[in-house]
């Protein structure tokens, strides 16, 4: 095909120019025959061209030509056509992508460089109160939540976020980001209003059963305790003793639940207060140390302060202390807080049996036990770590667990700088 235009071009241009010549040749002129004959095709090759032109700028019907121009112009509308067929395949496929998202039930929200909103689906405005006109806006200025702001700035998008909105309608949200491309991020919403309904509903009923129990079980201890005092025949005593026993565990398995459900529907939105937490160390150590026969070395240099609840804190302490005298073994218990860089660290140390390692990550679940026939005995409810590992979640750090079979345990969390302050140095 384009060989043929070659060929047209020259025959066109041939015929033009020795139709010239054999006009001059007849009138005696040949040369003024050729320049004739050249000139003619110059302004026939022109006229193209200014039709072609006219075309390109859309002002005219594109040149009716034989030759080159013509056989250009017919490739051009060619491809025009299959770039406009492409491109309608692409609306097509960009409008049912839009379509898709725009269906979900979850919110999605998708974000540009340096935080700003490129575009987001109608259950995201639904979800997070976003209008048409918030596109281009910076996501920490519509969404205004601390919690929020802080896991979108901190870039580290492994977990999910949970939190309380209210516009219109109090929403629990709960909000998973993704990285991609270039510094481009797509942000999921999840409505969990309902789950979170149903979560505090067995809340309540646990934290209701367990008040409800309370009352009367410390009638009942109270009068175990009085029987127990008192001069009965052995085989009678013995089953008072043990009823003391359970009794006593009993008590503290509704306190532990009691406590569990009070951090469980805690209003984590609040940073708490600050607090000494050198002295709050000192005053757990004094209330264990009969308890543990002087084993707890306690180490804090330093006039530690940090921002949380203290409560939630000295039931962190003592339950972890708690545990490594009961199943730290004979040996020492290393206690200590100290300020570095990263934030002010609190480990608790023994020299006991140790955690298998299969068992460590499960230990903060409610009721886990490594070995309940042994920890029967000595162990408490089974709470104690989950306790721990929630009222942590609320000064937004978590238990780290370290354990040697045979050589012992460390208990740590480290409490960052933003949530710690260090009052006076050494
Ligand atoms: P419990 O009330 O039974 O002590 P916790 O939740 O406090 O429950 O602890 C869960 C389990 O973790 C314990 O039953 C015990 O098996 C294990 N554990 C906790 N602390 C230690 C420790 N310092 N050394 C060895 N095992 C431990």
């Amino acid at each position: 095909m384009q060989q043929v235009a070659w060929q047209r071009e020259f025959f066109r241009i041939l015929v033009v120019v020795g139709l010239g010549v054999a006009l001059g040749w007849s009138s005696g002129h040949a040369i003024w025959g050729l320049i004739l004959g050249l000139l003619t095709a110059q302004v026939m090759a022109f006229r193209a061209m200014a039709s072609l032109y006219r075309w390109s700028y859309r002002q005219g019907p594109p040149p009716q030509d034989s030759g080159l121009i013509g056989y250009s112009v017919d490739k051009l509308i060619r491809r025009e056509k299959n770039l406009k067929n492409k491109l309608a395949q692409q609306a097509i496929q960009l409008q049912r992508y839009n379509q898709g998202i725009e269906s979900l039930h979850d919110g999605v929200v998708i974000i540009g460089q340096e935080g700003y909103i490129t575009n987001f689906n109608g259950s995201a405005s639904r979800l997070l109160g976003l209008r048409r006109e918030d596109s281009g806006q910076h996501i920490t200025n519509l969404i205004r939540n601390p919690r929020f702001t802080r896991y979108f700035n901190e870039g580290d998008y492994n977990s999910s976020l949970q939190f309380d909105v209210s516009h219109r309608k109090q929403f629990s949200l709960q909000i998973q980001i993704t990285q991609f491309g270039l510094d481009q991020k797509v942000m999921l919403v999840k409505d969990i209003t309902e789950r979170k309904r149903v979560e505090t509903m067995r809340q309540n009923f646990i934290a209701d059963v367990s008040h409800e129990l309370r009352t009367p079980l410390t009638v009942i201890n109270g009068y175990l305790e009085m029987l127990d005092d008192m001069e009965l025949p052995p085989s009678l005593q013995k089953a008072i003793t043990q009823m003391n026993g359970q009794g006593l565990r009993m008590k503290s398995l509704v306190n532990d639940l009691i406590e569990l459900s009070k951090l469980e529907s805690a209003n984590t939105e609040q940073l708490g207060d600050w607090f000494n937490l050198q002295q709050l160390g000192y005053s757990v150590v004094d209330q264990l140390q009969a308890y543990s026969a002087n084993r707890i070395t306690f180490k804090c240099t330093q006039a530690i302060e940090i921002q949380g609840f203290s409560d939630e804190m000295s039931s962190v302490l003592t339950n972890l202390l708690t545990n490594a005298i009961k199943y730290g073994g004979e040996d020492k218990i290393e206690f200590s807080i100290r300020s570095g860089f990263d934030g002010v660290k609190v480990s608790i140390s023994d020299h006991g049996a140790g955690i298998p390692a299969q068992h460590i990550s499960r230990l903060t679940e409610r009721f886990y036990r490594v070995d309940d026939s042994r920890e029967s005995t000595v162990g408490g409810s089974g709470l104690g770590l989950a306790i721990v590992k929630h009222a942590l979640e609320h000064h937004d750090t978590v238990l780290d667990i370290e354990s040697t079979l045979g050589k012992g345990s460390t208990f740590s969390f480290i409490i960052s700088s933003e949530r710690s302050r260090v009052m006076e140095k050494d």
